[in-house]
């Protein structure tokens, strides 16, 4: 059976990029029937971040893509904070170094300082491997004992893979294909180190391993680890699972990755939800508060780095754990398009009932009136006038304000083009009409004033425009006379004594 995980450190918030990588092990999951584990990788204590870890938790859960299996849930396989299993590792260490994979290295950073500089001096690289392991602290010439005294004598080592010298690597990606690499430009990476703790390296593989995991989605950055992953596995003689690396989020030009810090400069959010800095008490803008709908989030997250190869684009998650397929899945970046965002969320806006978008609305109908007084029946009513035209609740407010208050200025523009010398009597003839009206309903509004209009031959423009100016304040809004039915004949009497006073 499937197993997944999505295993972020919790050094800060996680951005969009990582939601996508928790959305695709999500939706592959339970595609799959499988399970969609959380592992939180915490072993760099110097990078934890206070309040991080329940981002995380927050972020999927708002997402509604919650884990099945991690921290507080279902816990076969916990725990699945790397820094409660650290007491795991040491053994897995050991036994590379007892198989002749890994090796205890006791270089000093200045040692290591002095080679990388030497490197740099004659413009080369300096790669930690067979070329100048032997050259450096002679860990390798080292026996046993000497090792064990070093050990004893509590000197800093480290235990670093022995990466083999002049072989060719192959293995496979889920979306890459076959991959080919030459040891020769590895490094023997760092699996542990003296203060007892694992590196990402060693933990991930060891964990993924513990856990059963049977494929490893995740971005694009960690492509250049996996040849090294994959010798981990042969290494300790375990299966290797399969590997499926997501692409790049770019910019919205197209030019360069989508960083944590575009959302500031660009004005549009790149956290699922806002954030607040322990540290600084910087906040940064989160999908959730500035009122986007968590099925536009998914939904546009989706096609990041996947298409459905049809021209469909909108797809509920349910639809997108139908039609998600690892095999559509593809290479080359994918441009992070802010406006398709409000797209996306102006669909699902349509979606949603009134009833539930006027709970969303009544605190600002509240705060704006300085009243808890609006029905909230009325306030779903307005919604359904103005939300076709709506991206956010944000929106409303700007839409409709004129549902709940008078307009306090009328648009100078408008006014020019409204105003002509028999505007004051039309109005007041409306305004009777409106007063008098036998029942009042949009269509009795309707037919009444339509009437009157062409009985009269006045022309349309010369009644509504001015009409709508004093009720609204400007040119826009819905229909005239659900606008009249909504606010009610006194409200729309008094609104025409304002304008034309
Ligand atoms: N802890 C790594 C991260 O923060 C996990 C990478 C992986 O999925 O192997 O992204």
């Amino acid at each position: 059976t499937v197993r997944v995980r999505f295993a972020p450190s919790p050094t800060g918030p996680l951005h969009i990029g990582g939601v996508r990588t928790a959305l695709f092990n999500y939706l592959f999951a339970k595609k799959n029937n499988g399970t969609f584990v959380l592992r939180i990788e915490d072993t760099d204590q110097n990078r934890y971040v206070e309040g991080a870890e329940k981002y995380i938790v927050d972020a999927l859960n708002w997402c509604g893509i919650p884990y099945d299996e991690g921290p507080g849930k279902n816990e076969k396989f916990g725990p699945y904070r790397q820094s409660e299993r650290k007491h795991l590792y040491k053994e897995y260490a050991d036994k590379l170094v007892a198989s002749g994979n890994a090796y205890y290295a006791f270089d000093t950073a200045e040692a290591l300082d002095a080679h990388r500089k030497g490197h740099e001096a004659q413009g080369k690289t300096f790669i930690y491997n067979w070329h100048n392991r032997l050259k450096l602290d002679n860990s390798l010439a080292l026996s046993a004992e000497d090792t064990q005294a070093k050990l004893d004598a509590r000197e800093d080592y480290v235990i670093r893979f022995k990466s083999p010298q002049d072989e060719t690597l192959h293995f496979k990606d889920q979306v890459r294909g076959e991959m080919t690499i030459d040891t020769n430009i590895l490094d023997d990476k760092v699996l542990f180190k003296s203060d007892g703790m694992p590196t990402y390296h060693l933990a991930n593989i060891v964990d993924d391993h513990l856990m059963e995991i049977t494929h490893v989605i995740r971005g694009e950055e960690w492509l250049p680890s996996l040849a090294l992953h994959n010798q981990l596995y042969k290494a300790f003689g375990w299966e290797a699972p399969e590997f499926a690396h997501l692409p790049l989020i770019l910019k919205p030009t197209g030019k360069g990755k989508l960083s944590k810090r575009d959302g500031d400069k660009l004005g549009f959010p790149v956290f699922p939800l806002e954030w607040k800095d322990p540290k600084t008490g910087d906040v940064a803008m989160g999908y959730r508060e500035s009122g986007y709908f968590p099925e536009a989030v998914t939904n546009f997250l989706a096609f990041l780095g996947w298409n459905p190869g049809t021209e469909q684009e909108l797809f509920s998650l349910e639809e997108l754990v139908e039609a998600f397929d690892m095999d559509r899945v593809h290479k080359s970046g994918a441009r992070f398009d802010p406006d398709k965002t409000k797209w996306y969320n102006h669909h699902y806006m349509q979606t949603k009932s009134n009833n539930e978008l006027a709970a969303a609305f009544k605190p600002v109908v509240d705060a704006q009136l300085n009243s808890d007084a609006t029905d909230i029946n009325y306030i779903a009513m307005v919604i359904g006038l103005i939300k076709e035209r709506a991206n956010f609740v944000s929106d409303f407010w700007d839409l409709g304000h004129y549902f709940f208050k008078a307009p306090d200025s009328y648009d100078e523009k408008a006014l020019k083009k409204a105003i002509k010398d028999d505007t004051s009597d039309i109005l007041k003839q409306v305004k009777s009409l409106v007063v008098h009206i036998d029942s009042f309903s949009v269509n009795a509004l309707q037919s009444d004033i339509k009437g009157w209009i062409t009985e009269n031959n006045i022309g349309f423009g010369k009644v509504m425009m001015p009409l709508r100016l004093a009720l609204v304040g400007a040119l826009q809004g819905p229909d005239v006379f659900d606008i009249i039915f909504m606010i009610g004949k006194n409200e729309t009497a008094k609104r025409i004594d304002t304008f034309l006073s």
